[in-house]
């Protein structure tokens, strides 16, 4: 349920309201937007009087929101939300471009690659240290020796660092050496990962399970907050469909759909969404023409040569062009990186 006030309404009236509901043992969620605040309502909502909460000075409304996420609808927090990463920002009209290899593979590679991504216009290094395999006798990740590479090489450039985490254990290690956690697609609905997460404080990318309808993605970006963590960006990275061209099938409508939805900011990553590297590049430039608030790009110094996802890594050069393609769309579509 959301209450909202009347235009300009005054603090005294906002506050009368706040404190109604939470004599009732409920949570307020505040949004003060520059002419309306809304007033969310975290909780049971029927322990709430309505017509008691109806006669309140300057209430002009009520309205019950049916989805079973909150702190991530829109309806409760109707401008975009921007998320703030060390000096990078995405959402509300900021792209953040994550750039790096699937796997953190030695210092060497890392500080190059990191170099090279943010010449291109990259604001993000990305590099599993914990590697979500299929098979349990493929490369795992460096785990901690792989974070201490990653934060050498974000030190180095300046750039915002990410890492997936696959376990509590991991998100122990990687909150002191990385800036934000990602929460990969094997692991969007494992709830006491996402919790765990949440906690930390630290920002988190969301990606979207291979199965997972929108609503299942929100409702667990709505776990992430529950824990008073505001901070969380989406990641559509492809779904499972009959389709067996294409790794996966890049779902590039949920980017207007979670829009619609959701004040969340949301990047796609048609690295793992094509699998193949010749689909990459027109496959971001379709993204960012979906009005997404960035991309996440696997990219390698010798693609041939990596212990994961080879096939669809950019080369550093491959990546430095399609940065300069899409320096004139952004700037087109009034964004900036
Ligand atoms: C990754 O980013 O390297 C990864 C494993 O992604 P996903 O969870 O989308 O498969
Ligand atoms: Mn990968």
């Amino acid at each position: 349920m959301i209450i909202v006030m009347k235009p300009q309404a005054e603090e005294e009236a906002i506050l009368t309201v706040s404190k109604t509901i939470e004599q009732a043992g409920l949570e307020v969620h505040l949004s003060k937007g520059h002419e309306v605040t809304i007033i969310g309502v975290v909780g049971d909502k029927n322990i709430l009087n309505r017509s008691v909460l109806c006669q309140l000075p300057q209430v002009e409304k009520i309205v019950d929101i049916t989805e079973t996420y909150k702190l991530a609808n829109k309806k409760f927090h109707p401008e975009p939300t921007c998320v703030k990463v060390k000096n990078a920002f995405i959402g509300n009209g900021h792209t953040a471009i994550m750039a790096g290899p699937c796997s953190i593979e030695n210092e060497d590679m890392m500080i190059r690659t990191a170099f090279a991504v943010k010449k291109a216009g990259a604001t993000f290094l990305r590099g599993g240290a914990f590697k979500p395999r299929t098979s349990p006798y493929a490369f795992q990740g460096l785990e901690e020796t792989g974070l201490k590479y990653m934060k050498a090489a974000a030190d180095a450039t300046g750039l915002a660092s990410v890492c997936e985490v696959t376990s509590l254990e991991a998100i122990t290690k990687a909150v002191d050496y990385v800036d934000m956690l990602q929460i990969g697609a094997r692991n969007m609905q494992n709830f006491a990962l996402l919790k765990e997460a949440g906690k930390t404080g630290l920002p988190i990318l969301l990606k979207r399970g291979l199965s997972a309808t929108i609503d299942e993605w929100l409702n667990a970006a709505e776990y992430i907050m529950a824990e008073g963590n505001p901070n969380v960006v989406l990641c559509e990275r492809g779904i499972r469909t009959f389709e067996t061209a294409t790794r996966n099938t890049l779902d590039l409508s949920a980017v207007p759909v979670i829009k619609n939805k959701s004040h969340l900011p949301i990047i796609v990553d048609p690295s793992h969404g094509t699998g193949v590297r010749e689909y990459v590049a027109p496959m971001a430039r379709a993204a960012i023409a979906s009005g997404c608030d960035g991309l996440m790009i696997e990219v390698h110094p010798e693609p041939s040569k990596a212990l994961s996802d080879g096939p669809q890594s950019l080369t550093l050069e491959q990546f430095d062009n399609l940065c300069g393609e899409l320096k004139p769309m952004l700037s087109f579509f009034g964004r900036t990186l």
